[in-house]
């Protein structure tokens, strides 16, 4: 492993802002591979121009460069004109430029062109000498990664090309009978390739790889760990239990008949004698939440432990709540919400109550009320030691929490069951570590991603599946809107009045503060970075176009976890009334009295992504708004927007997705929202799925346990991927 501080012009504040896009040596700097690339076009004439839009001018000077000096900048400005149209190009800050924009100098221009009292308005373009400029970039594609502050793209090229010198792609690990005959490059061209392509043949090539690694290892993983522990004999059989009915009979609303049918599907297994091993699948809103419960609940009814784990912090304190709730308000009788815990081997659940046993009696038999625990990672040592030995000593039954959960200090008394609540936000490895904490305890997976059900049972062959297929009765639907950056006025007048009625409101930026690029979520076209609206900004302008008695809070991934916690807290106790947000809010977070999703740069984000943000309101008994500020102006952003402005279907808006997009269209934005790959998509990439599949199951017919010496990196890889969930 090297150093990022090893590599060539890497200091620590580099390194430092490196850290944060999750890179911590020179190894995963080659693996950080851009959001999108931008093709170096041959010049066009300047009627060809559109605002948005990042062109390629070429021109003979006409007139020296202009300086204009205020508010303490200064500005360069040139103006071409040819027979077609004119063009302002502007540089801030950089006197120095004037000397080389002499009348009489033929130059190639490239930048982002905006529109400004309709005038066309080329800013800080860079300039190049125009043989240079066809013999080195025209046709040219150079990466644009995900970037965040203190890190420009063009350091993250040196960096990427420093680090790719160092250590280069890495051992090849895919053996010569899964590469050859699905045609794959090997590893170190499919890396320097996917940063630097010559072409786009070339980059489709190397992406085709990454693709299929990706799906490769997961399926690979996924069958593995059924081979080794899927479909064993569980010691965790869970019989029927009469207190089961009477929670449901007393829950606030009635189960759906999709919810009733997963949840007698999940109660078989768990009583079936087998390891139970299933995914449930369920739009947004579907109500997944309270079949995961069901069956944690009829865990500890029968003396076993539940870990369920959460993909954030703010999640798991929600769900927490939920339950506590629930099993408080639980009126089932006077030993409602009792657990039996025999300390006699079989769990005493169900037994003495039916039949009058007089061992239910017996002093050994104790009865305790059923106890829910959160584990979060903001914890204070003497708490979380705490919860830890409620945990050991068999004092909690419900255990809720995030990755926490699997931290090697934290030891179960006799865990019979685990729950991943969002799992796409999880790599496979991380649902593995949680395995090993108990002795092949029951494994339940709730994910909201539409995935198609045959690719579903590709994907996750090791499962059995549960779909929900439908929503609770009475929900008003969304109404939607997609809106150009001219409808917000109205738009914040509309939220005031939403707010002057009690309700709540979320507005989502794409972008943490200026300048930046949160979470890689893609673009359309080429955007720079910084135009993007942020949550910082944002937040301040509305502080100032709302009502003073509007209480507006922030939240985004940087701020700190208890601090989050607490945002999120004084939102749904309604202290806040309008949250602006990064899409940190985009899973699970369950506020019934928000009534309106604003999301700006909205076609800045997937389709699934979209849906998952408008799944956060719609949830109560009012009418919801979903407000999409389409900033583009290309026609493909809004017919994409389009799609969810007339559907309310998650899997109608992926197939919609899938076909708009066309197979030729890759990059820009994923869809599938599935965060347990970088690259793949699940919708897009169906065919390498497939071709993954098939090399997963011939491999392992031939070497069972990739013993054969030419599989030994391969079971290495396999090894540190169970352990880490990711592929480095
Ligand atoms: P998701 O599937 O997105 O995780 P949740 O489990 O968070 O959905 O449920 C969404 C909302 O619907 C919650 O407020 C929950 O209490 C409510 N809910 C769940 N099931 C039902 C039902 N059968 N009838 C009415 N409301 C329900
Ligand atoms: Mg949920």
């Amino acid at each position: 492993m090297t150093e990022l501080t090893a590599l060539k012009g890497i200091g620590e504040k580099t390194a430092g802002a490196l850290n944060r896009l999750g890179i911590y040596r020179a190894e995963d700097l080659v693996r950080y591979y851009p959001r999108d690339y931008e093709t170096f076009s041959d010049p066009v004439p300047l009627h060809r121009l559109t605002p948005g839009g990042t062109f390629t001018v070429e021109s003979v000077l006409q007139k020296d460069a202009a300086i204009n000096r205020f508010n303490g900048m200064t500005i360069v400005n040139v103006y071409l004109a040819d027979m077609t149209g004119r063009l302002q190009l502007s540089w801030f800050n950089a006197p120095f430029l004037k000397n080389s924009l002499k009348a009489g100098r033929h130059l190639v221009f490239r930048g982002r062109v905006y529109e400004k009292n309709g005038r066309l308005i080329m800013s800080q373009p860079r300039i190049y000498d125009p043989v240079t400029y066809r013999e080195k970039y025209a046709g040219r594609m150079m990466p644009l990664y995900s970037l965040t502050k203190g890190i420009s793209n063009q350091t993250l090229v040196k960096a990427v090309t420093e680090a790719l010198k160092r250590v280069g792609g890495g051992p090849e690990y895919l053996p010569a009978e899964v590469r050859e005959p699905n045609d794959l490059p090997d590893l170190s061209e499919t890396v320097i390739r996917m940063h630097f392509p010559r072409s786009r043949e070339e980059l489709l090539n190397a992406r085709r790889r990454v693709v299929f690694e990706e799906f490769f290892m997961a399926m690979l993983a996924g069958a593995y760990l059924s081979e080794h522990a899927g479909r064993q004999a569980s010691t965790h059989v869970c019989r029927p239990n009469v207190q089961m009915i009477r929670f449901m009979a007393d829950l606030p609303f009635s189960l759906t008949k999709a919810q009733s049918k997963a949840y007698r599907e999940i109660a078989a297994d768990m009583a079936s004698g087998r390891v139970m091993n299933r995914l449930v699948e369920g739009d947004v809103g579907s109500g997944k939440t309270i079949v995961a419960v069901l069956a944690m609940l009829n865990a500890a009814l029968n003396g076993y432990q539940s870990a369920f784990m959460a993909p954030t912090a703010v999640l798991a304190k929600q769900h927490y709540e939920t339950i506590t709730g629930l099993l408080k308000s639980w009126d089932g009788g006077e030993d409602s919400a009792l657990i039996n815990l025999g300390g006699f081997g079989m769990p005493a659940a169900g037994k003495g109550e039916n039949t009058g046993d007089p061992g239910a009696h017996q002093p050994a038999l104790q009865k305790r009320p059923l106890r829910v625990v959160l584990v979060t990672g903001s914890m204070s040592a003497a708490e979380r030691k705490a919860a830890h030995a409620l945990i050991r000593d068999h004092e909690a039954d419900i255990i809720i929490g995030t990755h926490t959960l699997f931290q090697e200090k934290l030891e179960y008394a006799d865990l019979g069951l685990i729950v991943t609540d969002e799992q796409h936000r999880f790599g496979v490895g991380q649902r593995e570590a949680l395995y090993r904490k108990g002795e092949v305890p029951h494994t339940l997976v709730m994910s909201a991603t539409p995935i198609p059900r045959t690719l579903a049972i590709i994907l996750y062959s090791d499962m059995d599946i549960s779909v929900i297929d439908a929503r609770p009765e009475g929900r008003i639907p969304i109404k939607n809107a997609v809106v150009g950056p001219g409808y917000r006025p109205n738009a914040y007048r509309f939220i005031a009045g939403e707010i002057k009625k009690g309700r709540q409101a979320y507005v989502i930026c794409p972008a943490i503060e200026a300048g930046e690029d949160e979470d890689g979520a893609g673009s359309q076209d080429t955007a720079v970075p910084g135009e993007l609206e942020n949550v910082t900004d944002y937040a301040g302008k509305l502080k100032k176009l709302m009502p003073p008695d509007v209480r507006i809070g922030v939240l985004h991934g940087r701020i700190k976890g208890d601090e989050k916690e607490s945002v999120m807290e004084a939102f749904k106790n309604r202290e806040i009334d309008l949250l602006v947000s990064t899409t940190v809010v985009e899973v699970g977070v369950d506020v019934p009295n928000a009534t309106v999703m604003m999301i700006e740069n909205a076609e800045r984000f997937g389709l699934a992504e979209l849906h998952q943000l408008r799944g956060r309101v719609g949830r109560g008994e009012w009418q919801s708004y979903c407000i999409m500020v389409n900033t583009s102006d290309t026609d493909k952003a809004a017919e994409r927007l389009d799609i969810l402005n007339h559907s309310n279907d998650g899997f109608r808006i992926a197939e919609e997705d899938l076909r708009l997009r066309g197979p030729g269209d890759i990059f820009g934005v994923r869809q599938s929202g599935e965060r347990s790959f970088r690259v793949a998509d699940i919708y897009q990439d169906a065919d390498v799925l497939k071709m993954a599949k098939d090399s997963v199951t011939g491999l392992l017919k031939a070497d069972r346990d990739l013993s054969a010496p030419a599989h030994e990196p391969l079971r290495k890889l396999l090894e540190q991927y169970l352990e880490k969930g990711q592929m480095i």
